[in-house]
């Protein structure tokens, strides 16, 4: 099945809101392995509407439209395509009770454009919209599938999860369809060296289909199978998991969509029953805030210290004189001193240190984007490792953290 997304809103054309409904779909269909080779954005104007339907058709099984159920004059998304299949429109009781109780319940007098929520295709089915008023239809016609979604993305989260993602699974080989999928994180890997390492397996591969997904600072890697079962699925997952690992299995640091690096550290710490104390330069405090996003960080992350200036890493956090204008700040010397000096003050665990240039200027003769990282353990050597970044200031800075997130990962692990 090919589905073709259709996004409905002059605001999206205006460039007022993000499309982010149709990057959503465009996931959650291809987690389906229903491919999408085309998605299109049109304004609330019934003529261009119909026009991009018929390219559509002529193109896609499936066409999601998505927007432009509501109540107002430009909600105009039924309208259009039930003039276009020649298809009529019908009130769903449920949904008109709902909205007629939304409106006497909140003392507002409910007017005749509101039915129009309560509209769906009299040949077809409605989704409910557990989080809004205007419901969901579908209708086939002349072997194309068409589906109608509502514009707020957490109405659409919400009906695509519990009402679509079940009936599209029937449409798909019209009986029971299991869809498994696994996602692997990975960090300090690109996504084209990541798919270059995988491009046989990629290119032979059709259940399980094999996506990755690249982000701001690292990648993922989603494997999806279908089959008649779960277990048929998990163990098609498994086997090509397995062939991931044993070529990329080094910058692997977890499973899962809501998996993230500090998660990983704070599970590791945890783990190992103990806790961890920071030192940052660069990053000035942005490491702290990261990890502290995973909850209950307490148990694991006592505090940390910004230690911005010269002045500061040598009068607060003492890193010596000597070391300060012999080696310099961006030094290995220097994150050293400054991640032992953190473990004694903090009296933890485990210390972590990030000093170096976060630019746009040079610093000491190094180019932007130098970082020394540092770690100091208890009853272990200490030790830094310099990384060389080359992005904008902000974004040395954020890499920076992941690195340190990843740096203590792989110490702890
Ligand atoms: P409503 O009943 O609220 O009118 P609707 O189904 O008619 O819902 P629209 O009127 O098209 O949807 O959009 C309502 C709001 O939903 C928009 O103002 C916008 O905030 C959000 N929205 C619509 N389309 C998108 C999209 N493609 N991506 C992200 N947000 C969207």
């Amino acid at each position: 099945m090919i589905a073709e997304i259709i996004s409905v809103g002059t605001e999206l054309l205006l460039g007022q809101i993000v499309n982010t409904d149709a990057s959503f779909v465009a996931k959650e269909l291809s987690d389906l392995g229903i491919n999408t080779y085309h998605q299109s954005v049109v304004g609330d104007n019934q003529e261009k509407m119909k026009k991009t339907i018929e390219i559509a058709e002529e193109r896609s099984d499936l066409l999601i439209l998505i927007g432009g159920l509501g109540p107002t004059q430009d909600d105009i998304t039924k309208q259009t395509l039930s003039e276009h299949l020649d298809e009529p429109l019908m009130i769903e009781a449920g949904a008109m009770e709902r909205i007629r109780l939304w409106f006497s319940g909140s003392n507002r007098e409910m007017t005749s454009n509101n039915k129009k929520q309560a509209l769906y295709f009299q040949n077809g089915r409605m989704f409910k919209n557990i989080n809004g008023m205007a419901i969901g239809s579908f209708i086939k016609k002349n072997g194309t599938s068409y589906l109608l979604l509502p514009g707020p993305p957490h109405e659409l989260k919400k009906m695509f999860h519990s009402e679509v993602t079940p009936y599209l699974k029937t449409l798909l080989t019209g009986e029971r369809q299991f869809i498994v999928s696994k996602t692997l994180r990975f960090f300090g890997i690109g996504e084209s060296t990541l798919v270059n390492k995988l491009q046989s397996l990629i290119d032979h591969q059709t259940n399980p289909t094999i996506a990755p997904y690249a982000g701001e600072l690292e990648v993922s890697l989603r494997i999806t199978a279908s089959g008649p079962d779960q277990e048929t699925c998990s163990k098609l997952i498994e086997k090509t998991s397995q062939q991931v690992m044993d070529e990329v299995g080094e910058y692997i640091y977890g499973e899962g969509e809501d998996t993230s690096l500090e998660q990983v550290v704070s599970d590791l710490l945890r783990e190992k029953n103990i806790v961890l104390s920071a030192a940052e330069s660069l990053t000035a405090g942005l490491f702290q805030s990261q990890l502290v996003s995973v909850p209950k960080s307490s148990e694991v992350f006592l505090g940390g210290m910004v230690a911005y200036a010269e002045k500061v890493k040598q009068e607060v956090l003492g890193v010596p004189e000597s070391i300060l204008k012999e080696k310099g700040m961006v030094s290995e010397e220097c994150a050293i001193s400054m991640a032992e000096r953190c473990l004694e003050i903090f009296h933890s665990d485990i210390a972590i240190s990030f000093t170096g240039v976060a630019g746009p200027d040079s610093l000491e003769g190094n180019p932007p984007g130098t970082v020394w990282i540092g770690i100091s353990q208890k009853n272990k050597k200490s030790f830094a490792k310099k990384y060389r970044f080359m992005r904008t200031r902000e974004g040395n800075r954020r890499q920076s953290v992941m690195q340190g997130l990843d740096l203590l990962r792989k110490t702890l692990q």
